[in-house]
């Protein structure tokens, strides 16, 4: 984990520029803009739509605040509120979709290659990073792979070779949201031998060129997130479609997936929250002996401790999104991760206990505390990121002393 924060400055931000020039004077007035966003997509749209309707309003391109040297910086108060409004309407599987896109996938795609002298209109990445701002297209990030562990990054097969002055990438990827729904993937592949962090990079591999197949991934879990396994054929592409430089694929990645895992634990604050909500009103409505659940003194204290646990974590966005969001080092994101880990399952498996058999319905708050066990597995599971943390303790132990 040192090395990919060691990792030196890389590209010129390819992505959008400072998103104040857009009349917005308030966050009151944005997620009203969010709502209007929102409004006309209805209940269970597939999660391309929600996509769209989020690109249309212009809410994706204003997501960004310019960017440093391995791609655009996300503004988290307003990647906080886009979460908050997605996970409203009640699909896992939708704000799984846009939290992939707009905190990681979105940024490295940002991350592209810096235009030559030589080079005429915008290279494949920009273009496909333009359509996508937009919410004509959607990119899916497909970095666990089907050769190794998904905790085993740096083990991946998905080769990425140079051959007749083009690009050739062979292996495959497992579990990756937008899978199905994609234009565009997002490939990260090994260009040679090794487990140091300079011998991968980032391939855009559009999901029609020939040699790429999809499978759907066998779950009736987070339907909407469209998840599927790629394989990688021997696919041939020119070399432009490279995204950033060669061999700084692990450094992008590790800068992004800073603010994917603020992304997550903005998501578990909004989630728990709606939940924890959903079951106070129904302890306050059902009734033992004449007295509302609501007043049971074990209830009271357990439905506290939930409270508790997700304010810790809300404070905790608070005093990281910053550093996270700039991926200026690991500690932030780790840290997030790990408390989401903690915090998400112990309480929603508590909110589906107190609904009792309802929990149990169609869509109920069983299934939602099932979903949201991709909280503690996707973008890393909850005991590598505890092991960071660890890895972590004697610098985080020196700044709590200053
Ligand atoms: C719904 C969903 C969506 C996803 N979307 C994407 C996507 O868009 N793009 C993408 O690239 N990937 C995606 N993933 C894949 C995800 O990132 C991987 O599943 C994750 O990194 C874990 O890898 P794995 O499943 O191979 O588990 P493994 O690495 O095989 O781990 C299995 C289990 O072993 C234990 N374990 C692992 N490492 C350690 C350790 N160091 N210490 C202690 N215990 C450990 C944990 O309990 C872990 O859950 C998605 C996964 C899911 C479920």
């Amino acid at each position: 984990m040192s090395d990919l924060a060691a990792a030196g400055p890389g590209l010129a931000p390819a992505g959008p520029g400072p998103g104040s020039a857009d009349g917005e004077v308030s966050p009151d007035d944005r997620r009203q803009r969010l709502a209007r966003a929102l409004a006309g997509v209805p209940a269970g749209a597939p999660a391309p739509a929600v996509w769209r309707a989020l690109g249309e309003a212009g809410v994706l391109r204003r997501l960004y605040r310019g960017g440093n040297a391995l791609g655009p910086v996300v503004d988290p108060a307003r990647l906080g509120d886009l979460l908050r409004a997605v996970d409203a309407r009640g699909d896992n599987g939708a704000t799984l979709s846009v939290l992939v896109q707009a905190a990681s996938a979105l940024p490295i795609l940002g991350s592209g290659r810096p235009r030559t002298a030589a080079a005429v209109g915008p290279s494949p990445a920009e273009a496909a990073h333009e359509r996508v701002l937009t919410g004509s297209a959607q990119v899916a990030l497909a970095a666990t792979d089907g050769a190794a562990a998904g905790s085993d990054l740096s083990g991946l097969g998905t080769e990425l070779r140079f051959e007749d002055g083009g690009l050739v990438v062979h292996g495959g990827k497992r579990w990756v949201t937008n899978a199905r729904t994609a234009e565009f993937l997002l490939v990260l592949a090994r260009r040679r031998p090794g487990r140091h962090f300079t011998d991968f990079s980032w391939v855009l591999v559009p999901t029609g060129a020939a040699g790429v197949t999809v499978r759907p991934a066998a779950t009736g879990l987070l339907a909407n997130a469209a998840t599927g396994h790629i394989d990688l054929d021997s696919v041939r592409l020119p070399a432009d479609h490279l995204v950033g430089a060669n061999g700084r694929g692990m450094a992008v990645f590790a800068r992004h997936m800073s603010t994917e895992r603020l992304a997550g634990a903005q998501w578990a604050v909004a989630l728990t929250g709606r939940v924890l909500a959903d079951t106070r009103e129904r302890l306050r409505g059902r009734t033992v002996d004449g007295e509302p659940l609501w007043h049971n003194p074990v209830v009271r204290r357990d439905f506290a401790e939930c409270l508790v646990r997700v304010a810790q974590l809300r404070a905790l966005c608070e005093e990281l999104a910053g550093t996270a969001a700039k991926g200026q080092n690991l500690s932030a994101g780790a840290l997030l991760k790990s408390a989401v880990g903690l915090t998400a399952d112990a309480v929603l498996a508590r909110c589906a206990q107190l609904q009792g058999a309802d929990g149990f319905a169609a869509g109920g708050a069983q299934t939602v505390r099932a979903e949201a066990a991709v909280l503690g597995i996707g973008g890393g599971v909850t005991e590598l990121m505890l092991d960071g943390v660890a890895d972590m303790s004697e610098q985080l132990l020196a700044e709590w002393r200053t």
